[in-house]
């Protein structure tokens, strides 16, 4: 049924909002909830103290998680690196902040005020960089650091991207989780010339400050599986001599 002269439906008040939801659908990446990018109950799934975890490779330090990779939690990542959502940065960012403070609450990592905080992200190959058209660990523990630097009582807080990924690496697509993290393990290496970036005042800005006065060393990424790519990430910084006091995730599978 049209009524009008051009036989066509006139837009209503709403029609603008229905567009752009067509354009860029507004739903939470955890449940699919309309008008909500990200919302309370989701956000909920990643707050509350760490998950101890423990991989198949031998990480020599503690491992915890914020969620099961399963859920809310999982989708959320997915969407995060791998389905447009890059905004979830900051919300993922300031949960493991929390998950932060959990941890220093509970005598598992130093108080912030007693020695700097360094996070360490787990590198991404060039190729899955280009693929994604960004860093996605790098953006989260940017928006990690930014959360900690500003939080009251805080400490020194800088980000250290001292690892890459180096050589050919195969494809990911295709491989299992496991194959995955295998596949990236033997490839982690320093990456020449970076320095720490400090996120706050009194935060070591250079390597052989960082490796001169004890800090609070945190090795980030977003999922841990069999923990060979952190077992990996771990060694290589210990051979370079940084302690690494923990790898905090978002997910663990
Ligand atoms: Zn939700």
């Amino acid at each position: 049924m049209s009524g009008g002269a051009d036989g066509g439906r006139r837009p209503g008040p709403g029609w603008a909002g229905a567009l752009a939801d067509l354009v860029v659908p507004l739903e939470c990446a955890g449940c699919g909830r309309a008008h909500e990018r990200w919302c309370a109950d989701c956000a909920g799934t990643l707050l509350g103290a760490p998950l101890r975890v423990r991989t198949r490779a031998d990480l020599r330090v503690p491992a915890w998680a914020l969620a099961r990779h399963t859920g809310a939690p999982a989708r959320a990542v997915s969407a995060y690196k791998d389905r447009g959502r890059p905004d979830l940065a900051r919300p993922i960012g300031a949960a493991l902040a929390s998950g932060i403070d959990a941890l220093r609450a509970a005598g598992e990592l130093a108080e912030a005020s007693e020695r700097p905080t360094v996070l360490i992200p787990a590198p991404a190959s060039p190729r899955a960089r280009r693929r994604r058209g960004f860093d996605h660990v790098r953006d989260v523990v940017d928006a990690l650091a930014a959360e900690l630097a500003g939080s009251v009582p805080g400490g020194p807080v800088a980000v250290a991207p001292v690892l890459e990924v180096r050589g050919r690496v195969r494809d990911a697509a295709g491989l299992d989780a496991r194959a995955r993290s295998d596949n990236l393990a033997g490839r982690i290496r320093r990456r020449p010339g970076r320095t720490p970036i400090p996120a706050s005042r009194g935060a070591p800005s250079s390597v052989a400050a960082l490796l001169a006065s004890p800090a609070t060393v945190i090795l980030v990424d977003d999922v841990v599986t069999t923990g060979a790519t952190a077992a990996a990430c771990v060694e290589v910084l210990r051979a370079g001599g940084l302690r690494v006091d923990g790898v905090l995730t978002v997910t663990a599978a």
